[in-house]
């Protein structure tokens, strides 16, 4: 593996440091110079296509950012028989060439991160801490992947081979790729699937959430900007309707799809009920994600990194702390110290500075977790509740669960709900049993200062980001590549050296000389 590339002098995009008060200045002034945001409408070969028109709107107080127009199942069957027409003459593009589109997409979205930070606030409601990153993210998504497919796409691998033979492997893409994408990181997974099938040489049709259209149709506005060819990226819109199209239109050649583990499972048995080629799906879903803590471990350190783990973002990352299992001898400390960190989380318009914690997506998610919340309560497990402010938005507060045994959490509850477990000393073995009978590995957290314990854990789990005495969220490209096992996805991990190569078709060229 070329050492620029996975080696540590590699260097992600510098974002912005919010404590600098110039950067935060510059950037604030960018974020109120935004303008107005853009509509959506399907896209196929760069032109709007009529369909079915809705407001979209604002998680933070429900006001109208825009309009999408929500394409139908025959729309998405257009679009994936005009990227199945595109796929050719892309593929056939030089694979550097089509690296510096994606690295001028970079740019072009480091130049507008104003306006993508101000609508990743209104649309999905980001904090501005969250939507910098979030920026960060796709920038360097952009960037990471341009570079590797310059690296191994760009040229076939020599192998070796007895004399009087030449031998050499070949990247290509595999077709038209669908890329549908979540609404929890609508810029940063969107384009990071998206340019992820363009450079290895797909061509793609994008499914955004149905929450968060208007970000995703600014994404592909860049690309095409950028110059991926209109005829290689079409957009549709809308939920399940095109998105089942997508997925089963004779073209589709793979599927990329961040979401729930359900919606996995329907595509995966859409793909394998067709005619024709075997089509590969990448699938990165959700996790019942634990951190186990022991009695040596530092109390102050876990409260921080169980608040940020489990309630930043609103809970709304596949990577998020579901679950604390913590050992008893120390859990009344603990538990009272995370209750005391939690109290100080300000709640509101995530627009605003001091904001820790925003809206959750829409009012159907708000409605899931609150029936999960009285639930819990009808059983007298709530140890702790926070105030939600009545905003007009879509708030959740933070709450804290207490459970009786790790297999109590039969589901991802997809927001700042904290479930905890106490296990008693001589247990872990039993409670790393039970964490992996949730048939789940996406993200795990030890707090631990044994070392055997630690790695105990960590050979006994087989989760696929594994985080040893920090929090357990926002996993940096090509630093934490992310992505997990069993429940949790089907790897290749994303913003890792693996990712591109799934993408492709491998080919040897055995050559008698
Ligand atoms: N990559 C993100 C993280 O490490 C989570 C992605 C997701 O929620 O799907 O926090």
């Amino acid at each position: 593996l070329p050492a620029d590339l996975y080696g540590p002098s590699r260097k992600n995009s510098a974002g912005t440091e919010l404590g600098h008060e110039e950067s935060l200045d510059a950037l604030l002034r960018e974020i109120a110079a935004a303008g107005a945001f853009p509509d959506a409408a399907p896209l196929i070969d760069g032109k709007p296509q009529p369909g079915s028109a809705r407001e979209v709107r604002s998680p933070i107080d429900g006001k109208p950012l825009g309009t999408v127009i929500e394409a139908d199942a025959a729309t998405a069957g257009r679009a994936m028989a005009a990227a199945a027409k595109g796929f050719r003459a892309w593929s056939e593009t030089p694979a550097r060439i089509r690296a510096a589109a994606l690295r001028k997409a970079a740019d072009l979205m480091e130049a507008r991160r104003g306006l993508l930070i101000a609508l990743l606030q209104a649309e999905a409601g980001k904090t501005i801490d969250d939507a910098i990153s979030e920026v960060r993210e796709a920038v360097d998504f952009c960037r990471y992947y341009a570079a590797q497919a310059e690296a191994h796409f760009a040229a076939p691998l020599s192998l070796p081979g007895p004399t009087g033979e030449e031998n050499r492997l070949v990247l290509r893409g595999r077709g038209a790729f669908v890329c549908i994408a979540p609404w929890n990181f609508p810029l940063a997974i969107f384009a990071g699937q998206v340019v992820a099938a363009l450079v290895a040489g797909n061509s793609v049709v994008a499914k955004p959430a149905p929450q968060t259209p208007l970000i995703a149709a600014l994404a592909i506005r860049i690309l095409h900007e950028a110059g991926v060819p209109v005829t290689a990226l079409h957009l549709v819109p809308g939920g399940t309707e095109p998105g089942a199209a997508l997925v089963a239109h004779p073209d589709v050649a793979g599927v990329a799809f961040t979401g729930s583990t359900a919606t996995a499972r329907g595509i995966n048995r859409a793909l394998a009920a067709k005619d024709g080629p075997i089509v590969p799906l990448i699938a990165e879903t959700g996790g019942l994600n634990a951190m186990i803590v022991d009695a040596t471990a530092l109390p102050e350190q876990v409260s921080d990194d169980v608040v940020m783990s489990a309630f930043r973002s609103a809970g709304q990352r596949c990577s998020a702390l579901r679950l604390l299992a913590v050992q008893d001898d120390v859990a009344d400390k603990m538990i009272e110290m995370i209750e005391g960190a939690t109290r100080e989380l300000k709640l509101g318009d995530p627009r605003l500075l001091d904001t820790h914690i925003g809206p959750v997506i829409d009012a159907a998610a708000r409605q899931r977790l609150d029936a999960h919340i009285a639930a819990m309560q009808a059983q007298g497990r709530v140890a702790w509740a926070g105030q939600t402010p009545d905003l007009g938005g879509t708030y959740v507060a933070p709450h804290i669960v207490r459970l009786d045994k790790v297999g109590d959490l039969a589901a991802e509850h997809f927001g700042p709900i904290l479930h905890v477990v106490r296990w008693k000393a001589g247990e872990l073995d039993k409670v790393i049993d039970a964490i992996d009978a949730t048939g789940y590995g996406l993200t795990l957290g030890v707090h631990s200062r044994i070392e055997a314990t630690v790695e105990r854990v960590v050979e006994r789990l087989s989760t696929g980001n594994v985080y040893v005495n920090r929090n357990i969220i926002g996993a940096v490209v090509g630093v934490q590549p992310f992505g997990g096992h069993g429940l949790s996805g089907t790897g290749p991990k994303a913003g890792g050296p693996h990712y591109l190569a799934r993408f492709a078709t491998e080919q040897t060229v055995t050559v008698n000389t």
